[in-house]
């Protein structure tokens, strides 16, 4: 019989986190989705995600910019469920500006809710993991957490920082039954990326498919937005047994961006 594990999603109210915790919680795990607001909507969104597959999912808020909140997040979800598995750190925002224009609160958020907010996580995760002598830690990455562009320097560093923790603890834990890996994807079609194109289209003069193929998928050679069912899929994977030898490496889910 299949295990059930606990999942924690970070940043799962939207997006490719709430694509996440679909596909974990079709698994039949226990999920906890998280975002920092914590409206009724937000645990709505869990008892539909429980009255769709069959699973129990609930919603804890924690700002994911404060180490504690993000501490907290990991000891809320074990008490509620005597163990955390499953670690997905997927909250993640952007901001695009040149270097010496780039606002430092800016900087400050991105670094912090991009790569700080793992770095905590993980540490109260993995004391749990270790004691239930199982563990997986998948973090999203981007591309960007394996090349650059201009103007998104705060975004790119913490995705490259992001991908150096992955390794670390990898080798922290690798004797002991828990991977950890990053999903790097490229240009993912949510709400937030969707929202980009009637500006775009006005800002080049381009019609829809233009817009995607000429300015979004410029650098993403299939020419095909990834799907967070397909981001959801990859973490599946990566937890199940299968994926028991993989660790302390990156799954590049971005249609050829990274072999340009
Ligand atoms: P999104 O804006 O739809 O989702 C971001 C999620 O993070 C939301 O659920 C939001 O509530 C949550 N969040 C934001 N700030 C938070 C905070 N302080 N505390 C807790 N939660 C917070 O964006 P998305 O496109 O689904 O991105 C999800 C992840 O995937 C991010 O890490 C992003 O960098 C990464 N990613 C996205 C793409 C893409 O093309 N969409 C590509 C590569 C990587």
């Amino acid at each position: 019989m299949k295990k059930i594990r606990t999942a924690v999603v970070t940043g799962s109210n939207s997006g490719i986190g709430l694509g996440i915790a679909h596909a974990l919680a079709a698994e039949g795990h226990n999920v906890v989705i998280n975002s920092y607001s914590d409206r009724d909507e937000d645990h709505a969104l869990a008892g539909e995600i429980s009255a769709k597959h069959g699973n129990r999912t609930i919603y804890i808020p924690a700002d994911m910019s404060k180490g504690d909140e993000a501490r907290a997040l990991v000891t809320r979800a074990a008490e509620e469920f005597g163990r955390v598995d499953i670690l997905v750190n997927n909250a993640g925002i952007q901001h695009v500006a040149a270097i010496e224009e780039f606002p430092v609160d800016a900087w400050d958020r991105i670094i912090a809710i991009n790569m700080n907010s793992v770095f905590h996580t993980t540490a109260a995760a993995l004391p749990v993991m270790r004691e239930h002598k199982w563990g997986r830690i998948v973090n999203i990455s981007s591309a960007h957490g394996l090349t650059a562009s201009p103007f998104k320097s705060a975004y790119v560093s913490a995705k490259h920082g992001v991908v150096g923790m992955t390794k670390v603890v990898a080798l922290e834990t690798a004797e002991a039954p828990i991977t950890c890996n990053a999903i790097c994807p490229g240009y993912v079609l949510t709400p937030l990326v969707e929202a980009q194109i009637p500006d775009t289209m006005e800002k080049y003069g381009m019609d829809r498919d233009t817009v995607i193929r000429e300015v979004m998928l410029e650098r993403q050679p299939s020419k095909q937005f990834a799907t967070v069912e397909q981001i959801g899929g990859t973490v599946v994977f990566l937890c199940s047994d299968r994926a028991e030898q993989i660790t302390g490496t990156t799954i590049s889910v971005d249609g050829g961006w990274t072999a340009l």
